[in-house]
């Protein structure tokens, strides 16, 4: 696996990839190991976990250099993308044993019947390289906390990530065998994932692989969580707050180079205030730094890969081939690195790539709707279904409006952002299943109803 800086095109860093028996030999420490991690008292599982906050918070510049290297992320987000991590960290650690804790049911008099959640075993997670470290967190935190034990397979452009995330949870004095990175080509998820020892397996990534994914699992009868992508509505009605509907759809749309699932993706926008609002949202993203991943005072880095950028160009292309017109950007940067700068489209035509697919990168389609009731079908007129942001002065009509939307959430004077507090997780073509919160913990786990008479 050659590593290469995004915001340079140099290469940084070679590793050996594995191969599927190394994964096998992998399989086998798991399993080991899962046989006494899920007797250890959770009490000091979630003490564990409490250490590798810890050493997330000690070491937080280095990871944040080694994502900003590795994928192009702006500095200041990857360090906040590790305070993010310690924060989900001690949030399972501090609750963890009443997310978990016997659920009593009522029951005839003289009996005694309960819900009890035990771990499933080894779980693979085929993790993305957009929020590296979050993303693995994710499912790392909850499910070994619940008693699993762990496999990643991290997306090939993160290696250094991988291993990092691997060095964490050993200094933090995990047994060995209860997570474990791989460095693994996809062709081999098939292979093991087929695998008996492997129990369940989540995924974070696009369409393509959560299909590979569920096909294989599916054969096998093994529970998966996919969390695909998103092509989130940004709905902003005549009545929203325009500066702070401008402001916070820049950043929504920008952040991460605007290479995150729930990114606000298309830009719905009443009539009555469309002209004041389109003139807010070109100065915001003009007014974004793009440049330097490691400046501190860089918004927008560049993209993960060269090739990806070469993608969202084509979609770019292609949308303003079909009719869409370039308001801002449009056009790969002139200068080393793969730069794609803010860019923003509209009058875009139904069923272009702009308007019917994912646009991974920091590119905004901007649509002019009648009233609510157009905005609302704009907003459902799309294949994905993870999250949506509403902007109205008036929170009983953004209430209201927010069930008929077909999202896994919804957001009103917000942006979508996860939270270790709250389900998440989408439906349609965005996947299925929830992370974080009890509900996500309770996902790989085995509900145990435990009737005593
Ligand atoms: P992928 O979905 O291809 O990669 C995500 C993870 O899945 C990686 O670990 C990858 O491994 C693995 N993978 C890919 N194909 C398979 C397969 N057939 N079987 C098992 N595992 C597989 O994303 P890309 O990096 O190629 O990005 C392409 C597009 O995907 C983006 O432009 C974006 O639209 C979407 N995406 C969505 C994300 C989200 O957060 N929902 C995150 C990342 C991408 P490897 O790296 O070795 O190929």
């Amino acid at each position: 696996m050659n590593v290469i800086n995004p915001a340079t095109g140099n290469q940084i860093e070679t590793y050996e990839d594995e191969d599927i028996t190394e994964a096998k030999a992998a399989l086998d420490t798991a399993t080991d190991a899962f046989d006494s991690w899920r007797t250890r008292p959770l009490r000091e599982r979630e003490e564990l976990l409490s250490d590798v906050a810890d050493i997330l918070g000690e070491r937080k510049q280095k990871y944040a250099e080694l994502m900003t290297r590795e994928m192009g992320k702006p500095i200041s987000q990857a360090k906040a993308e590790v305070e993010k991590c310690e924060w989900l960290c001690n949030h399972y650690a501090e609750h963890a044993d009443a997310y978990l804790a016997d659920e009593y049911h009522p029951s005839p008099a003289g009996s005694a019947v309960k819900t009890s959640y035990e771990p499933l075993g080894t779980v693979l997670a085929v993790m993305p390289w957009n929020f590296p470290f979050w993303q693995v967190f994710r499912f790392a935190a909850p499910y070994l906390t619940a008693g699993n034990v762990g496999i990643l397979k991290h997306a090939s452009n993160v290696p250094g990530c991988a291993l990092a995330i691997e060095e964490i949870f050993r200094d933090a004095g995990y047994p060995e065998g209860v997570f474990q990175s791989l460095l693994l080509p996809s062709s081999s998820v098939e292979d093991l994932l087929a695998d008996d020892r492997v129990k369940a397996a989540t995924l974070t990534g696009s369409g393509p692989a959560g299909r590979a994914i569920a096909s294989t699992a599916g054969e096998h009868l093994k529970k998966t969580v996919l969390e695909l992508g998103g092509s989130d509505p940004f709905v902003v009605l005549d009545d929203a707050d325009l500066d702070a509907a401008a402001e916070t759809g820049a950043w929504a749309r920008n952040q991460n180079g605007g290479q995150s699932c729930i990114a606000g993706k298309r830009f719905i926008v009443h009539d009555a205030i469309y002209d004041e609002f389109i003139d807010r949202l070109i100065d915001e993203f003009d007014a974004l730094t793009v440049g330097d991943p490691m400046d501190e005072d860089t918004d927008v880095g560049p993209q993960a890969r060269a090739d990806l950028m070469e993608e969202l160009h084509e979609q770019v292309t292609e949308s303003v081939d079909a009719g869409a017109t370039v308001e801002l950007g449009g056009e790969p940067l002139d200068r080393e690195g793969a730069f794609y700068p803010p860019t923003i489209l509209t009058d875009v035509p139904e069923g272009c790539p702009a308007d019917a697919e994912e646009l991974f990168g920091p590119v905004a389609s901007v649509y002019r709707v009648a009233d609510e009731e157009d905005a609302i079908t704009k907003a459902n007129d799309t294949e994905f279904g993870l999250g949506a942001s509403i902007w109205t002065e008036d929170r009983e009509r953004g209430e209201r409006l927010t069930h008929e939307i077909d999202a896994g959430c919804v957001y009103v004077n917000q942006l979508v952002k996860s939270d270790p507090r709250v389900p998440f997780g989408g439906v349609k073509e965005s996947g299925y299943g929830r992370e974080l919160s009890e509900i996500g913990i309770q996902e790989f786990v085995n509900r145990k109803t435990i009737w005593v008479e």
